[in-house]
């Protein structure tokens, strides 16, 4: 994908995409209007519930007894006497008769002012008597409550008295005795807010898991981008939250930049390894014949020589590993996966590892199988994992220390394990050995050895083109134990 063709991706996606600060606003807006809208419900009808199943129950039967007092003695006036009502001392002559008892008051309160039973005056001043007036006569039902959430709160309810020009209201208040109720009442109420804004907190947290997936979901996609995947890197824009948009479009710039970079390097690794291989060929066999042929060859330049011939093979190792690995980064390389005879294989590996290494004693035991075990894979490579894996062994252990090659059918696999008894490995690093360039820390090695870190990523890669695997046990100070596995063949 060009830039021109990222950016246009960016237009098109441009009008479907969401913005995560939209969607989080908007989340957070509606949850609170829910909670707010909910809790005020609760509260509502909470309050609704009580005051009407205890409160106004309770008060009623109160209000009613002395209010009945009241009516009585307003039946009772004959009708001359009620259109004079109600002067100043009618209001008297009916509060004079009303028993007040246990805190309770009351008072008229109309045009001829405010009159103040027994006792109403002992309990509350005279401004808190006139709001009570107040409250009661203007508010809903000519009932209402002061300060209930108070110790001191009271019920106040007013009624109308008839009666002539100087008519008022008789007014009476009650202490509320239970309080208790009104603090449970309180209680839940604020339980159910707690719970409210508890279920809010816990929406809220999946609302932002929702909304924080793509951000998770491309962390996830880019922590798997490996040199080797780097062409199924780009990521499309379509979908993603505008926010990401920029970022994504100079990612997938720099994803493109890199995969041209690798393409390079790639190419340059194969046409190196290729092109040099040549010449050091011919010089190998310019140095194998000089060897051969010269019998009378000074020893010191016989020696030099050799040094030489050694060189030049192990070079000539370096550059055919390097390009087996650039071939299979560009799926040129072929792995057989076909019905092969593994002892033959590992005779084979162990003639060359004894040819090369002859100080060490390279030991297999073919005692324990019968005669020839077959597996899926592909000889040649067997034998070059094998190889590869006896040099290391003997590379990694004391001069002349012995390697096993070891063989095992288990189930409906071969296992060809490569044991020795040199300095082993450190837990820590033996996942990180399989990666190319890449050597243990903690691991020494000898005087005149070399390392490249490629022989174990060449191993792995290789068996697992035969649809194989590679392993490693090692225990610091007592050895290493490398186990290639096989399927195997029943046909
Ligand atoms: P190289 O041996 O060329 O460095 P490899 O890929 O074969 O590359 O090995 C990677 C690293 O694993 C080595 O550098 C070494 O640190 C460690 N290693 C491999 N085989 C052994 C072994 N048999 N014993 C101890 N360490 C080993």
């Amino acid at each position: 994908m060009g830039s021109s063709d990222l950016d246009s991706s960016q237009s098109l996606s441009g009008d479907r995409s969401w913005s995560i600060a939209r969607r989080f606003f908007l989340t957070s807006f509606i949850l609170i209007v829910a909670q707010s809208g909910l809790s005020l419900a609760i509260s509502g009808k909470l309050w609704r519930d009580f005051t009407a199943s205890h409160l106004n129950f309770a008060l009623s039967r109160e209000l009613l007894r002395p209010l009945n007092l009241v009516d009585n003695k307003l039946d009772s006036l004959s009708a001359q006497e009620a259109m004079e009502c109600c002067t100043r001392e009618d209001y008297e002559y009916f509060l004079s008769d009303i028993d007040l008892a246990d805190g309770k008051a009351v008072m008229i309160s109309g045009s001829a002012g405010l009159v103040p039973g027994k006792g109403a005056q002992s309990l509350y001043s005279p401004e808190r008597l006139r709001e009570f007036a107040h409250l009661a006569t203007t508010s809903k039902n000519r009932f209402s409550l002061v300060d209930f959430r108070d110790k001191n709160a009271v019920a106040v309810k007013s009624m109308n008295l008839s009666g002539g020009p100087e008519t008022g209201s008789l007014i009476y208040i009650r202490p509320i005795y239970n309080m208790s109720l009104f603090n449970a009442l309180n209680r839940v109420r604020l339980f159910s807010e707690i719970v409210l804004m508890l279920s809010l907190v816990v929406l809220l947290a999946i609302a932002l898991t929702y909304i924080l997936k793509p951000i998770r979901s491309l962390r996830s996609r880019i922590s798997n981008i490996q040199p080797d995947n780097l062409d199924t890197a780009l990521i499309s824009l379509e979908g993603q939250p505008v926010e990401l948009q920029p970022i994504l479009t100079e990612f997938n710039r720099m994803v493109q930049r890199l995969e041209a970079s690798a393409k390079n390097q790639k190419q340059f690794a194969s046409t190196i390894s290729h092109e040099f291989r040549t010449p050091l060929t011919v010089i190998s066999g310019f140095i194998q014949s000089v060897l051969n042929r010269a019998q009378d060859l000074d020893s010191r330049y016989r020696e030099s020589l050799s040094i030489a011939d050694k060189e030049a093979f192990r070079l000539n190792r370096m550059l055919s590993d390097l390009l087996d690995l650039s071939r299979a980064d560009n799926h040129q390389l072929k792995v057989l996966r076909e019905p092969f005879e593994c002892i033959l294989s590992c005779r084979e590996a162990l003639r060359l590892a004894q040819f090369a290494f002859p100080n060490n004693p390279i030991r297999f035991d073919e005692s324990g199988f019968e005669d020839s075990i077959w597996v899926i894979g592909d000889p040649d490579c067997l034998v070059k994992c094998l190889e590869n894996l006896i040099g290391n062994a003997v590379k990694y252990s004391e001069p002349m220390s012995a390697i096993d090659l070891v063989v095992n059918v288990k189930d409906q696999c071969v296992l060809f394990a490569v044991q020795d008894y040199g300095q082993g490995i450190p837990e820590d690093q033996q996942e990180r050995i399989f990666e190319r360039f890449v050597r243990a820390d903690g691991v020494a090695l000898r005087r005149g050895e070399s390392s490249s870190g490629l022989g174990l990523s060449i191993v792995k890669m290789l068996m697992e083109g035969m649809g194989g695997s590679v392993s490693v046990q090692s225990e610091i100070g007592v050895g290493s134990r490398f186990t290639l596995t096989l399927q195997r063949s029943l046909s």
